[in-house]
Order: C-alpha cells, then sequence, then structure tokens
C-alpha cells in the first residue's frame, strides 16, 4: 500500500518524493533540487555556507570519518588517511593508473594488476565504490537536513566519457549509501539542461561545453536533436585543471622567496600554507587586479597580469584538446552554436577569453559554474518524476559490444555510437549433438578478433536439453538501459532456458583508451578483415567436414562405393586445406565436396542436416 506523507508541523500533505540531483566530482560534490514552489533548480547549502561539499575524506584513528571542508584540512597534514579524488579510480584497476601512481598521497593498493583498486587506510582496505559512497552519504544527509524529509532517489552525474564500468561503479556507490539511482546523467547533458538546452521539443542545435574543474578537463561536443543528447565527441586531459593553477602561484613565490622542492616536501604546514594561499590568491583575481597577504611575517603577493602569464600554456593545453574534440565531431567549428561553460575555473578571465576567442561567439556563463551539472541533474530528476513529461534524454554508446562466435571472431551486436536506451537481438545454434550448454562471452572494442578487443563478461547457458547440433536456436540479446549498463541475457527458444546477467566489466577504460582502441581499428583494419575471411573460412570448412562425416555414418546405405571414395578423398583435400591459411583454397576444397554430396542430401532431405549448415555457431 502506498502512504502519504503529511508534514507534523504543518498538517499539510507532504508532497511526491523528491529526487535529487547530485554532481559527484573529483574535487567538489552538491546536490540540486527543484524548487516546489519556483519550479526552478536550486543547490541546497546550509545557512551562510558553501553549497560545495569538497569530494575529500578522512578517517581518523579511531575509524571517524569525516567528509567535505573539515576533511580537507588534513591533505597535507595527514595525507596517508585522507582520501581525494576517488572518483579517478571509480571502475578502474591498477594497471590503468599506475602511471600516475604518484599523484595519490594515500596508500593505492597494486595486488591483482586486473581486479579492481583497493585503498589502504590504516589497517582497512576501501573500494573506490565505498569511497565515493562515503560522499554521497553524506551528501545525502545534508540534503535530508535541509528539506526535512528522507531522501533516497537520486540522479547522478558521471563524464560523457565513462564506460560502462565506471557508470556501474557510480550507481552501486549511490546503492551502498542507501540511494536508488535513478539514472546516471553525462555531466555535459546535465550542464546543457540548466541552460535550459534541449528542452524545447524540436530543437535542434550542436553545442560545445568547457568543462574546467580542480583536476580535471573535458571538452564535449553535442548535439540535440528533439530532446535527444547525442555525444558527437569528448576530448580532455584527466590531470589538468584547477590545482595546476594553484601550482603555478606556488612555483612562483617558491622562486621569490628561493624555497627548495624538498624544503617543501618536508614542511606540511609550509605547503599546506602555500597551497591556500594560492588558491584564496587565484580566486581573488578572477575578479581584481592583484593580490597581497602577509604570511609568517613575508608579503605574498601577485599580478592578475603575472598569473594570466603564468597560465597561459595551460589554457593553450586545453584549447588543443578544444581543436582535436572539434575534429572528431565531423563539425565544423562554424557550426558550433552554443557554448557552454562548466567548473570553477572557467571563472577565470583569460579561460572565458581564450575559450570564446576560439569558438568566435560569447560563452554562456550566467549559471555558476560549480552548481550547473547539479542544477541540470535536479531538471533530469524532475522530469523522472514525471513533473516534466515531455521529455526522455539519450546518449550513446562509445564503443561496440558484442559476443564471441567461433574461431574468436567479435560479432558486434551493439555497434558504436549506437543512441541508448537500445535493444538488439541476434540468434545463434549450437556447435555439437547433444550440447548441453553454450559460453556467452561479451567483448567491448572495434577489433575483429576478440582477444583484441576488452572482454567484459562471460557466462554459460546450461540446460540446454539434448538436441542434434544446429538444432537449438538461443536467442542473445542486450540490452542497454538509459544508464548505459549493459545487460544480457541468453534463451534457448525451444526449451525456454534462459540467463541473464548484468555486465560488471573486469577493469576500466579511460578516454585514451578509448580513443587507442578506435585508433587501432583503423590501422589494423586490413589485416583483421583477412584474418576474419580466413577464420570464417576454417569455421565453415570444419563444420562441413562434421555434417558430412555425420550424414555418411547415418546414411551409408544411399551412397554407392566410388561415390564414398571421392568423398573421402575430397574431404582430405579439404582437410588438408584447412591447415594453411588460404581461405580461397579452403573455399575451392569446401565447393569441391559440397559438388560430390550435393545429390546425397538431395537423396536425404535430412532436415538436420540443412539445418546444422545454416545458422552460426557459438
Ligand atoms: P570538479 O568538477 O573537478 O569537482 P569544480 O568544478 O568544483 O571541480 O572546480 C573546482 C576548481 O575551481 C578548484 O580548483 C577551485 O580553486 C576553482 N575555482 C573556484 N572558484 C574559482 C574562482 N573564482 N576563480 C578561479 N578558480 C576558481
Ligand atoms: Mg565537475
Amino acid at each position: 500500500m502506498a502512504k502519504i506523507a503529511i508534514n507534523i508541523a504543518t498538517g499539510s500533505l507532504q508532497q511526491a518524493e523528491m529526487i535529487v540531483g547530485i554532481d559527484l566530482g573529483t574535487t567538489n560534490s552538491l546536490v540540486a533540487i527543484i524548487h516546489p514552489e519556483t519550479k526552478k533548480p536550486i543547490a541546497l547549502k546550509e545557512h551562510n555556507s558553501s553549497s560545495l561539499v569538497p569530494s575529500v575524506i578522512h578517517f581518523d584513528e579511531l575509524g571517524n570519518i569525516t567528509v567535505g571542508e573539515e576533511a580537507k584540512k588534513f591533505l597535507e597534514t595527514d595525507p596517508a588517511n585522507t582520501i581525494f579524488s576517488a572518483k579517478r579510480l571509480m571502475g578502474k584497476s591498477y594497471n590503468d593508473i599506475k602511471q600516475n601512481a604518484n599523484f595519490f598521497t594515500y596508500k593505492v593498493i597494486d595486488d591483482d594488476t586486473e581486479s579492481l583498486v583497493k585503498v589502504q587506510v590504516g589497517s582497512k582496505f576501501y573500494s573506490p565504490i565505498e569511497l565515493s559512497s562515503f560522499i554521497l552519504k553524506e551528501l545525502k544527509a545534508r540534503a535530508e537536513h535541509i528539506l526535512k524529509t528522507p531522501v533516497t532517489k537520486a540522479v547522478i552525474t558521471v563524464p560523457a566519457y565513462f564506460n560502462d564500468a565506471q557508470r556501474q561503479a557510480t550507481r552501486d556507490a549511490g546503492k551502498l549509501a542507501g540511494l536508488d539511482v535513478l539514472r546516471i546523467v553525462n555531466e555535459p547533458t546535465a550542464a546543457s539542461l540548466a541552460y535550459g538546452l534541449g528542452l524545447a521539443a524540436d530543437e535542434e542545435k550542436t553545442i560545445a561545453v568547457y568543462d574546467l574543474g580542480g583536476g580535471t578537463f573535458d571538452i564535449s561536443i553535442l548535439k540535440i536533436t528533439n530532446g535527444i543528447f547525442e555525444v558527437l565527441s569528448t576530448n580532455g586531459d584527466t590531470y589538468l585543471g584547477g590545482d595546476d593553477f594553484d601550482r603555478v602561484i606556488v612555483e612562483h613565490w617558491m622562486t621569490e622567496f628561493g624555497i627548495t622542492e624538498d624544503e617543501l616536501h618536508l614542511n606540511k604546514e609550509l605547503s599546506q600554507g602555500l597551497r591556500l594561499r594560492a588558491e584564496e590568491a587565484k580566486k581573488y583575481l578572477s575578479s581584481n587586479e592583484s593580490f597581497s597577504v602577509d604570511f609568517n611575517g613575508d608579503n605574498l603577493s601577485i599580478t592578475k597580469e603575472k598569473f594570466e602569464s603564468l597560465i597561459q600554456s595551460l589554457i593553450d593545453k586545453t584549447l588543443q584538446c578544444c581543436v582535436n574534440a572539434v575534429k572528431d565531431s565531423k563539425v565544423a567549428i562554424s557550426e558550433i552554436e552554443t557554448v557552454v561553460m562548466v567548473g570553477g575555473s572557467t571563472r577565470i578571465p583569460a579561460v572565458k577569453k581564450a575559450v570564446s576567442d576560439f569558438f568566435n561567439q560569447p560563452v554562456h556563463d550566467e549559471v555558476n559554474p560549480d552548481e550547473v551539472v547539479a542544477l541540470g541533474a535536479a531538471i533530469q530528476a524532475d522530469i523522472l518524476a514525471g513533473n516534466n513529461k515531455d521529455f526522455l534524454l539519450l546518449d550513446i554508446t562509445p564503443l561496440s559490444l558484442g559476443i564471441e562466435t567461433m574461431g574468436g571472431l567479435m560479432d558486434v551486436l551493439i555497434p558504436r555510437n549506437s543512441k541508448i536506451p537500445t535493444k538488439v537481438g541476434r540468434q545463434y545454434t549450437t556447435q555439437k549433438d547433444g550440447q548441453g550448454s553454450m559460453r556467452i562471452s561479451v567483448f567491448q572494442g572495434e577489433r575483429d578478433l576478440v582477444k583484441d578487443n576488452r572482454r567484459l563478461a562471460e557466462f554459460n547457458l546450461t540446460s540446454i536439453p539434448g538436441m542434434p547440433a544446429g538444432f537449438p536456436k538461443v536467442e542473445v540479446s542486450f540490452l542497454i538501459n538509459a544508464d548505459g549498463i549493459l545487460v544480457i541475457k541468453a534463451k534457448e527458444l525451444r526449451s525456454g532456458v534462459e540467463q541473464s546477467i548484468e555486465v560488471k566489466p573486469q577493469y576500466g577504460l579511460t578516454d585514451e583508451d578509448v580513443e587507442k582502441m578506435l585508433l587501432e581499428s583503423i590501422t589494423h583494419a586490413k589485416d583483421d578483415i583477412a584474418i576474419r575471411a580466413i577464420v570464417e573460412a576454417k569455421t565453415e570448412g570444419e563444420q562441413i567436414l562434421e555434417t558430412t562425416e555425420k550424414f555418411l555414418t547415418k546414411n551409408s546405405h544411399i551412397v554407392s562405393q566410388p561415390e564414398m571414395i571421392a568423398t573421402a578423398q575430397a574431404m582430405q583435400n579439404l582437410q588438408l586445406a584447412l591447415t594453411m591459411d588460404d581461405k580461397d583454397l579452403i573455399h575451392s576444397k569446401i565447393e569441391e565436396l559440397n559438388e560430390i554430396t550435393r545429390p546425397f542430401a538431395e537423396r536425404a532431405m535430412d532436415a538436420a542436416v540443412s539445418g546444422a549448415l545454416k545458422g552460426k555457431t557459438v
């Protein structure tokens, strides 16, 4: 039975449960809602404090956990027990992050390279999912405190390049925090929504979303058609952001006061003090010409002009990513109609000017850049709550998804760039008589052989009742739901046995990996096609040998002695051809054998044989 909530204080009926929008950021996280009266999105904050919750978690020696501003104070003074940037570890293996292992001042465990990373704090081990769940729990508690009502449903945003593993990890973190994650939305999509883009039914628009946060830079080119968001391309730098701007100011002061790297490294008070003042200076310079502060009797100062000259090369780096993104999107820069600024670091006037010059138009910066993603998530939440029924928001898959078929070939069910949600089904059959199970191995990637792609999952469809080879009809279906999570189902249609799994990929992919995989698929395309042709020919040859042999054992009475000898000879020739990587030779031997056996089949009209000659086997 559904319950109706009544506000005890006022006696009024509480409105339907609120679905919140959450921006789970690398540096800062926050919650937003649609205000029940004004119907406008607002970021939640306690009186007189910021809406931003630093994505930092501190563990004290008693095991107490603090999250946010309080935890941030321990970044330099207790680095081993203070976790920042947990988002960078989501859905990743140690292999994925090992080049950047120095970045983490806490202990990231290097155990089994293919499994998901763990973080060690004292004697305890935490997964990135658990760490993110601590941040989400804090956000949930804050929202409940402010709204004075339980919060159990949320929309959470992720970068557009997040793969299945990372989206699933984010979803799991929500679950662990006690949140039902109704949808995972791409950050640039959310930011666009906050600007009202994509909300008009017949709107068609190409948008660039420039997101410069604390430690990461993302540029996305989106196309909106009838309320559908399509990610045309993404690019960026996962280690470039506001922290680097702070760092150049610290280095400027170090040179000025003759402080060495070693001194800074050994003196945590000093490094913390300088970093905090550098960030303060940077923010101040976004709206003032010069900054100056007393620090232990010394005067730390910097002008806006100096700061801008120090960060110019970093800004140029982001513009190079924009060049690449525009190139990949296949749209001309002049066709980009709107540019949206996201992330705290886009407050810097020099950044705004550079981006505006690059895209040749004024940029959108009216909405608070640290809140814009969360505000968009709240709009999406409101649509899901049914308050705004006209819209359905979609995204696309960055890489192809398929299963392994005979000979290790990749059979693509959902090609890359398919709009999601999407569902595709395809039929397969067995290879051997009485085969009771079928292995379904799921891969992601663009190469023709599965060994060159990424294995996402594997399972056995068991309890297939005994039938001749080629007789069972196994329907394999892939469903990508609106969050980009893949559900694979295999069902034997004659018997009805079925099995399904949700994909929990073994390890994640970065956007560079995606790019690399796409590039490799192009450079290897010719070889891949040739190998595929050979594998297919061999598979066909093997199947024909098997069915012919079976046929002859069963139907020897309708085959004459000379025919039998000719068949055996043709089979031997084919067998020999299969040992060579020559598809044309194999095909010619298949044809020769077929020539001889064709009349037998006509004679016998064996349904099982014709069945076996059709259909693919897994
Ligand atoms: P993320 O999306 O990575 O969690 P945010 O969008 O919250 O990050 O951006 C945080 C960064 O924005 C920090 O480096 C912070 O110093 C920077 N920032 C915030 N306000 C300003 C400002 N007024 N001027 C320059 N940088 C700012
Ligand atoms: Mg962000």
